[in-house]
């Protein structure tokens, strides 16, 4: 399904995936008002507030639009002026350069609302909600189908781009639909099939389209208390797996099938290996934790060094799962 609306014509750079620098030399603050919204961009906004790893500089321009309507007029704007557009969801898969990033950046952490049907068990859910509260929300309502996400701590935009997944399961595995804004603002409502579903990862990745929202089919009809029991044990496997007690991306790498990254790494040597303030997490070799003061460029750094050491030891060259945004100085 495709509806036209008039926000201008397409954006020349992709919204995501893209290296970027913020290369302002002033630095200076300002604020520009978007006409005909509630919604301003601002200038030199501070990234490190808005990402997992709690690192990175300021982005060029940022806005975070109430509604789709502001969401189009942003990205109007970004085409008229010629901007690079980043968008952003809770930034829980990035790493973002301490010199920070160019363009406009676009996040989506006030587009919220959702829907629940319940003669059908979907649910369609805005972009900007966050996984873990509606994984709650569900089990709340005897539905199962989603206890597996409550530890993946990101938006419902950024777990449709990433095909985020846990425990044997995925967003491919329940997504209905996902509407998707183009820069000329065409709204489409896609298919698994056509995002192009593989592991942790989507069509829409490296594309210049905005998720808006989703829709996810799940199963009605079972006892709250029971499937909030299941989801309860789900978060409390990952804490006692995985280090939620520092700041981190989550996986760092992509498994190599038929190993998984962890392994490897661990098998490396490199558990509690540190540069900076960046670390080897010692509960899960694919965890790089900040301990505290790092740089982004310290946990570029350490990125670089794990792919050196396994593939010297195993000759397999781990992807990196986290996007980075950016410059970034190799030692
Ligand atoms: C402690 C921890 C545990 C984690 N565990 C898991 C796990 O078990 N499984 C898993 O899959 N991941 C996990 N992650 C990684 C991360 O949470 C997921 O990748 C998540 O889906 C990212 O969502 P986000 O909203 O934070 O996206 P961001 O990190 O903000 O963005 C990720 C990418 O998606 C793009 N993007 C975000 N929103 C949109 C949108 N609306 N439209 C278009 N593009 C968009 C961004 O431009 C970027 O390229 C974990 C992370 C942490 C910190």
């Amino acid at each position: 399904m495709k509806i036209s609306q008039a926000v201008g014509n397409a954006c020349t750079v992709p919204a995501s995936n893209v290296e970027t620098q913020n290369n302002n030399p002033s630095r200076e603050s300002k604020i520009i008002y978007l006409p005909g919204t509630n919604c301003e961009i601002k200038s030199q906004a501070l990234l490190s507030a808005f990402t997992s790893y709690r690192v990175g500089g300021a982005a060029e321009l940022y806005v975070a639009p109430r509604n789709i309507e502001a969401l189009q007029a942003s990205l109007k704007y970004a085409q008229e002026h010629n901007l690079r557009v980043t968008t952003l969801g809770a930034g829980s898969n990035l790493l973002v350069s301490d010199r920070g990033i160019s363009g406009l950046v676009i996040a989506t952490r006030h587009l919220r609302y959702n829907h629940f049907d319940h003669q059908t068990g979907q649910v369609t859910v805005a972009a900007g909600e966050s996984i873990p509260s509606l994984a709650w929300e569900i089990a709340k309502l005897g539905w199962q189908g989603f206890e597996w996400a409550v530890g993946i701590p990101g938006t419902v935009g950024g777990a449709v781009v990433m095909n985020a997944g846990a425990h044997n399961s995925c967003i491919a595995d329940i997504l209905v639909s996902a509407q998707v804004l183009s820069p000329d603002g065409t709204i489409e409502t896609l298919t698994p099939e056509e995002l192009g579903y593989a592991y942790r990862t989507s069509l829409l990745q490296g594309s210049n389209r905005v998720v808006t929202q989703a829709t996810f089919q799940l199963q009605p009809g079972f006892d709250p208390a029971y499937v909030t029991a299941t989801t309860r044990q789900h978060k409390q496997m990952r804490l006692t797996t995985q280090p939620y007690n520092f700041p981190s991306c989550g996986s760092v790498f992509r498994n190599p099938k038929p190993y998984s990254a962890g392994w490897l790494i661990e098998q490396s040597g490199l558990k509690g290996y540190q540069i900076g303030g960046a670390q080897v997490a010692h509960l899960h070799a694919n965890f790089i934790v900040n301990r505290g003061g790092a740089k982004a460029n310290d946990i570029f750094c350490l990125i670089r060094h794990i792919q050196q050491e396994v593939q010297e030891r195993w000759s397999i060259l781990l992807e990196p799962e986290v996007k980075m945004l950016g410059e970034f100085q190799a030692a």
